[in-house]
């Protein structure tokens, strides 16, 4: 017998409405070029939202359209997260750190039709636009330079609405979105989000045992809008009716602690690279910024340990959390149940050093030869998950079905272990797992254990080819401003905290470790670098 429940569709457009009727007179607040501050209302967002979505209507969208968007976090770009699936089309945010060749291959894969564009990346689009075919370019006037000839202002696309806009009838499993993953092995795949699973999204991230947000938050995301769709967190943002402070191209730590103090904010998310430049700033001026309670919300690597306890002494809670652009992104949050608060002050950090428990709605499991590993926080295995804001195929890209198991499981390339409580540890991609010897060593567990020396600011660890083991870490270290340490010493630090045989045969010491288009370490750059590395 079926339940007598209407038949609601679940939609974006739902909480467009509810932020235009229910928080007319909350802020959106954005750091333009100039550094100054734009500011106006939910009401105002509102209705430049739906006048773009009429505005696009006009100009011949159709329902399942691409619009590309090559912009920063600002007010426009949130229009765009709701304007154009509003509209029926599909948005589709493109990363403006990869390599302009890459842009073109996504423009062209994704058969963008509109492009909305920041007057402050018109280079970037300059170098693109004779390898793509697009209908329409608005430009956001965020500088007030004069648009180029060809070009649509973005304003002035705005104003050919009437006003009298009415939403087409959108069905909740419609795309209406897409993000490429930034392919750091062979071509970008794209992730092909729908209506339903982005507000389901976006309602399991608000949860208090996931991001915990709602109308009494000041939500920055510092996470770019073209990674994973800034995790969601517009979406999710907007539903809650939080503040939104957006920080436009200005993402160093002097500007966004002023942000955060000037405006208040109690909710920021981004990736650990962002965090350890905040908390050097911090602790080189301990007194400048007076902070209130703020959450961070660290993932797209692991943060490490040191940082948390770190950033505990500025009274800033980091919550670790794990995701991929496969699943929009959240998979798991970490934060403590109940029964794990008596714990002392060391376990506990433990806990809040992994990946975290599954949000409502995903179910995860790690796999071996043998099958399902047990929750014994020992076993490894490949992280396999599946829910309703997973991926079930990549968009145009058949050839990738291996990625999903036979039982419709989404096999995410991360090696973990679970514990008995069901928290997710990440020990590795598994591309990045260093083999030595038959066994699995991991990066990720040296590379937290360096950073909490006190003269490591960064490090990551690599596996390279090794005559007798097959494989060995070498430690890559980058050192704190005029602080010193040797190999011997590094190696002494580790010492208690691992096998011997974990312990990486060579540390070399660099300026910088070279970073992917999302701001993680590049080891496939590092492991191109020390090739043929001689042990001896
Ligand atoms: P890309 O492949 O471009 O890096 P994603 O941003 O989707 O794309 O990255 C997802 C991957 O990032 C995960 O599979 C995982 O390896 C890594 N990751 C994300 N969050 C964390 C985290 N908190 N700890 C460790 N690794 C993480």
């Amino acid at each position: 017998m079926n339940g007598l429940m209407m038949d609601f569709p679940l939609t974006l457009n739902h909480f467009l409405e509810r932020a235009g009727k229910l928080f007319p007179k909350e802020e959106i607040v954005t750091r333009l070029p100039d550094k100054s501050l734009h500011r106006y209302t939910y009401g105002d967002f509102y209705r430049r939202s739906r006048a773009l979505a009429e505005a696009l209507q006009k100009a011949g969208l159709r329902p399942g359209d691409r619009v590309a968007t090559l912009s920063w976090n600002t007010y426009a770009h949130l229009e765009a997260y709701f304007g154009i699936p509003a509209a029926g089309g599909v948005l589709h945010p493109l990363n403006l750190r990869l390599h302009p060749s890459d842009i073109a291959y996504i423009i062209n894969h994704a058969e963008d039709r509109f492009l909305i564009v920041d007057d402050v990346l018109l280079k970037l689009y300059e170098a693109i636009r004779d390898h793509v075919k697009l209908e329409r370019v608005m430009v956001v006037p965020l500088t007030g330079q004069p648009v180029p000839e060809g070009l649509t202002s973005y304003e002035e696309f705005l104003a050919t609405a009437s006003g009298d806009f009415t939403y087409p009838e959108i069905e909740e499993h419609a795309a209406m979105g897409m993000c490429y993953t930034s392919g750091t092995t062979g071509r970008p795949k794209g992730a092909l989000y729908s209506h339903r699973s982005m507000v389901l999204h976006s309602l399991g991230s608000a949860l208090p045992d996931t991001l915990n947000l709602s109308s009494r938050d000041t939500l920055l995301p510092v996470v770019p809008m073209f990674h994973v769709m800034a995790w969601g967190l517009p979406f999710t943002g907007v539903m809650a009716g939080c503040k939104l402070v957006m920080p436009g191209p200005h993402l160093d730590p002097v500007s966004l602690l002023d942000l955060y103090e000037g405006e208040k904010v109690t909710k920021t998310a981004g990736v650990p690279t962002i965090w350890l430049g905040i908390l050097q700033a911090l602790q080189k001026e301990p007194n400048r910024w007076k902070l209130g309670a703020m959450e961070m919300v660290v993932g797209g690597s692991a943060a490490p340990e040191a940082m948390i306890r770190a950033f505990d002494q500025f009274g800033l809670k980091v919550l670790h959390a794990w995701g991929m652009t496969e699943m929009s992104p959240l998979g798991t949050t970490s934060r403590l149940k109940r029964n794990l608060l008596d714990l002392p002050q060391d376990e506990q950090y433990r806990y809040r050093a992994k990946q975290g428990l599954p949000t409502p709605l995903v179910e995860v499991r790690a796999m071996n030869e043998q099958g399902e590993v047990p929750w014994d926080d020992k076993t490894l295995g490949e992280l396999q998950v599946r829910g309703p804001w997973v991926a079930s195929s990549y968009f145009r890209l058949e050839s990738e079905r291996d990625k999903w198991t036979e039982d419709g499981w989404f096999r995410t390339g991360d090696v973990v272990a679970i514990d008995p409580e069901g928290y997710v540890r990440i020990a590795d991609r598994t591309k990045d797992l260093i083999k030595s010897g038959g066994e699995w060593i991991s990066s990720i567990d040296l590379e937290n254990a360096l950073m909490s020396h006190p003269a490591v600011k960064e490090a990551a660890v690599i596996a390279l080819p090794h005559p007798k083991w097959d494989e060995r870490p070498l430690a890559a270290v980058v050192l704190k401003e005029g602080m010193s340490a040797t190999p011997e010493e590094l190696r002494a630090y580790l010492e208690p905290r691992f096998a011997k045989w974990w312990l990486p045969d060579a540390f070399v010491f660099v300026d910088e470790i070279p970073r992917t288009s999302t701001g993680k370490f590049m080891k496939s750059r590092l492991r191109e670098q020390y090739q043929g590395y001689d042990w001896n």
